[in-house]
C-alpha cells in the first residue's frame, strides 16, 4: 500500500455544511471537525483527512476580497505538509472564488478543489456525501508520487471542471454548473476517468509555488442591453477610483456603434479605466472585429476577453490589477492564457 495522501478539507460556509433541526425546520452549520461522524464513509478513503473552518461560517453572498485572501492564506500556509486541498463555500458565489484563487497561485502543483452542495449534508436525499466524497477521492489520487491533479478545480454531480470555466447554472438541479468553453477534467461514473490531455501542468516543475494577494476591485460589470442609455453608461465613469470595466456585450462580442456609446468608451480609456469585452452567452467566444459592431471597440484599444466568463474575467482583473503592470503589458497578459482560463 503507498502512503496515504494528506487532504485538508477547509470549510468555509454555504448549505453543504448545515444541518436541519428538525424542531424548527430551520438550517443552522454544523461543527466541521464533526465531519467523519456525520460521513462515517470518508473513513474508508485511502487519505488521511484534517478540517480547517472560518470562524463564522458564511452564505458565500457574503464572500468578498479578504474571504478569497483568508482562504488562499489556509491553502499557502499549509501547501507543503497536505498533498491535496478541498475548499467547501456555498454554490452562489464559488466560480468567482474559485477563479480567483486560480489566479493567486502560479505553479501550483497540488489539487485545489472546490465543492458543496444544493441540499445541506443531513438531508436525506442531500448531495452533499457524493460532492465531498469523491472530491476528496480526486484531491488524493496520485501517480507516480505525484498528484493527477495540479491545478484549481470544481466538483459538482458526477463532474470536476477547470474552476475559472465555470459558470453556475442552476439553483434547482444538482447539476448546478456548467462549463461551456471548455470538457470536464474528470468523470465520476463506475470509475473515475480522467481526461489526461486536459490537465493543466505548470511550464517548470522546479519552479515553486507563487502566491500573490494583491487583488484590487475597484472594478465594474456593464451589461449592455438593447435600450440602454447614454446617463447609463456615463454613470459608471464618475465611480471614484474605478479602474476597470466588464463590457458584457452581445453574441460574439458586439456592441451599438451609436457615436454617444462609442464616445463614452473613449472617455473610459482616456480616464485610464481598462475595458474587457466578453460576451453574454455561456458559450463561445467574443471575435472583435468579426462584425462592424465590434471592429470599432477593437480599434479603441478595447481588451479582447474572448472566450472567458464574467465570473473569471472579473477574478483576472482584480489580480492583474494588483499587480501595477504597463498597459501594454495588462492588456498582453488579459488576452493570454494564463491559467487555462481561455482557449487559445
Ligand atoms: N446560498 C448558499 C451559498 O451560496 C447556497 C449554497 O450553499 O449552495 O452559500
Amino acid at each position: 500500500m503507498t502512503k496515504k495522501p494528506k487532504i485538508l478539507i477547509i470549510y468555509t460556509g454555504g448549505t453543504i455544511g448545515m444541518v436541519k433541526d428538525y424542531k424548527t425546520g430551520a438550517l443552522r452549520a454544523f461543527d466541521f471537525s464533526q465531519i467523519s461522524k456525520k460521513i462515517p464513509e470518508l473513513q474508508q478513503l485511502h487519505c488521511d483527512i484534517k478540517t480547517i473552518s472560518f470562524d463564522d461560517p458564511i452564505d458565500s453572498s457574503n464572500m468578498n476580497v479578504d474571504c478569497y485572501i483568508e482562504i488562499a492564506e489556509i491553502i499557502a500556509k499549509n501547501y507543503k505538509n497536505f498533498d491535496g486541498f478541498v475548499v467547501l463555500t456555498g454554490s452562489d458565489t464559488m466560480s468567482y472564488v474559485s477563479s480567483a484563487i486560480s489566479f493567486m497561485f502560479e505553479n501550483l502543483q497540488k489539487p485545489v478543489i472546490f465543492t458543496g452542495s444544493q441540499l445541506p449534508i443531513g438531508d436525506l436525499r442531500t448531495d452533499a456525501k457524493e460532492n465531498l466524497i469523491t472530491s476528496i477521492q480526486i484531491a488524493s489520487t496520485q501517480e507516480a508520487g505525484e498528484p493527477v491533479l495540479q491545478e484549481v478545480g470544481l466538483y459538482f454531480e458526477y463532474k470536476l471542471y477547470r474552476a475559472n470555466r465555470t459558470t453556475k447554472i442552476s439553483a434547482e438541479q444538482f447539476e448546478a454548473f456548467s462549463s461551456m468553453n471548455y470538457p470536464p477534467l474528470v468523470e465520476s461514473g463506475v470509475h473515475l476517468n480522467f481526461n489526461y490531455p486536459l490537465l493543466l501542468r505548470s511550464k517548470n516543475k522546479e519552479e515553486k509555488l507563487i502566491f500573490r494577494k494583491k487583488l484590487n476591485n475597484n472594478i465594474a460589470i456593464l451589461k449592455l442591453f438593447p435600450g440602454i442609455t447614454e446617463a447609463v453608461v456615463r454613470s459608471y465613469i464618475h465611480i471614484k477610483g474605478l479602474q476597470g470595466v466588464i463590457l458584457e456585450a452581445y453574441g460574439a462580442g458586439n456592441a451599438p456603434t451609436e457615436p454617444w456609446f462609442l464616445k463614452l468608451l473613449q472617455e473610459f480609456i482616456d480616464n485610464d479605466i481598462y475595458i474587457v469585452n466578453v460576451t453574454q452567452c455561456v458559450g463561445g467566444s467574443v471575435i472583435l472585429g468579426h462584425y462592424e459592431t465590434s471592429a470599432n471597440l477593437k480599434a479603441l484599444g478595447v481588451i479582447d476577453g474572448k472566450d472567458i466568463t464574467t465570473e473569471t474575467a472579473l477574478a483576472k482583473m482584480m489580480y492583474l490589477l494588483g499587480e501595477n503592470l504597463s498597459k501594454e503589458d495588462f492588456k498582453k497578459y488579459f488576452e493570454t492564457s494564463l491559467r487555462g482560463e481561455i482557449s487559445e
